[in-house]
């Protein structure tokens, strides 16, 4: 039997009887677009992460999309970006018309690195937008990329796709990663740390404007029934079902991010004599460990005989943006991106899910060890 990298059958299978209840509930209401459950999970996840705003739409990517264009990122400008993320992030820019700005990553944490940045900004650089990514559940530096936000009047969008919960300091205070830009995208696609039966997506602001502006272009730009003040609205809600599903997950997440927590802290402890580079977390930062992504030389050979000891690791991306045929054309002349290329080489992610046993991961361990052996 493989030993899978996720497992969302599994924590449906927990909370099975109040999932049915509620899904029953929606079909049975004839309010499945929108409506009164949308309502409270928005209202709820704004209090989870501290916003006063939260639009649930159709996916992260739209989520991205929206919140870039409701904060006024428009065609000509251009917005930064990580040169290794997940294609949506870039995807969602080049969408609304503006140009992607690939900044390298840092080896230590995968996220965008701000002084590359910083350097591009101080020699002229025009910047509008900054989207940081908390890859693998791990935040980006906030502090320092707040601190840019200042100088040059940026406007940040989080990618929080993958770090539901997660926390990093600023100031001195632990606050949750979500409310600490201009706005905040959140997918619930199955895997993710928050996860629905299906596709589902968030913006988080506390911006009441960038909040109606989302809004209105989530929903065909209907001011009223049938004013359509936008022409270039669209359709992206978040469906009644998922919403019902996410209330009732969202009550876990804590509880699931800290057993992904201990899990990674038992890698980290059991691992440490292998020859692979553990994840670092930045002082004063929480992981949710959305991945447990370690670095080995030969990646792809580790990764095949892991295969065949019964484990799935996955590679999460196997490319940086750059390198990616449809986002080539972005990679600037004169500039090259050594540590997105880095980790796209060295990734491995070792199978982590809130709901995994000590066998399991032992069974991991083991058969990593293993697998780096027989090289
Ligand atoms: C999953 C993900 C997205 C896109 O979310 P979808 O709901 O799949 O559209 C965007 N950015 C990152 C970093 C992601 O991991």
């Amino acid at each position: 039997m493989m030993i899978a990298p996720v497992d969302p059958a599994g924590e449906y299978r927990v909370l099975a009887t109040e999932i049915d209840d509620a899904v029953r509930g929606v079909l049975s209401s004839g309010q499945f677009v929108a409506g009164a459950e949308v309502a409270a999970f928005e209202r709820e996840f704004a209090d989870y992460v501290d916003t006063a705003h939260v639009v649930g739409v159709g996916n992260g990517t739209d989520a991205l999309e929206i919140a870039l264009a409701a904060c006024g990122v428009e065609c000509g400008d251009s917005v930064a970006v990580p040169a290794f993320t997940f294609a949506a992030t870039v995807e969602a820019v080049v969408r609304v018309g503006a140009t992607p700005l690939l900044i390298d990553i840092v080896d230590s944490d995968f996220a965008i690195d701000v002084r590359a940045l910083a350097e591009r900004l101080a020699k002229g650089a025009k910047v509008k937008a900054v989207i940081p990514v908390h890859l693998y559940g791990h935040p980006a530096d906030m502090e320092a990329l707040l601190e840019l936000r200042e100088r040059y009047g940026l406007t940040v969008i989080e990618d929080a796709a993958q770090s539901h919960g997660a926390r990093c300091r600023i100031a001195g205070e632990s606050r949750r990663v979500g409310g600490l830009g201009d706005a905040a995208c959140f997918s619930f696609y199955p895997t993710k740390n928050l996860g629905a039966a299906g596709d589902g997506g968030a913006i988080a602001t506390s911006n009441a404007e960038i909040a109606a502006r989302a809004r209105l272009i989530a929903n065909h730009g209907d001011a009223s029934k049938y004013e359509h003040v936008l022409a270039d609205g669209r359709n992206s809600r978040l469906d009644a079902i998922q919403a019902a599903i996410l209330r009732i997950k969202l009550r876990r997440l804590d509880e699931w991010n800290d057993a992904r927590r201990r899990i990674a802290g038992s890698y980290t402890a059991n691992l440490a004599p292998a020859a692979v580079g553990l994840p670092k977390v930045r002082a004063g930062a929480e992981s949710v460990y959305h991945q447990f992504a370690v670095r080995v030389s030969e990646r792809d050979r580790t990764q095949a005989v892991l295969r065949e000891l019964g484990v799935a690791a996955g590679v999460h991306y196997p490319r940086a943006i750059h390198q990616q045929p449809g986002f080539a054309r972005f990679a600037e002349s004169g500039e090259s991106y050594p540590c997105a290329e880095r980790a796209a080489a060295e990734i491995l992610c070792l199978p982590i899910y809130p709901l995994m046993t000590d066998e399991t991961r032992e069974a991991v361990e083991r058969a990593l060890v293993q697998a780096l052996e027989q090289g």
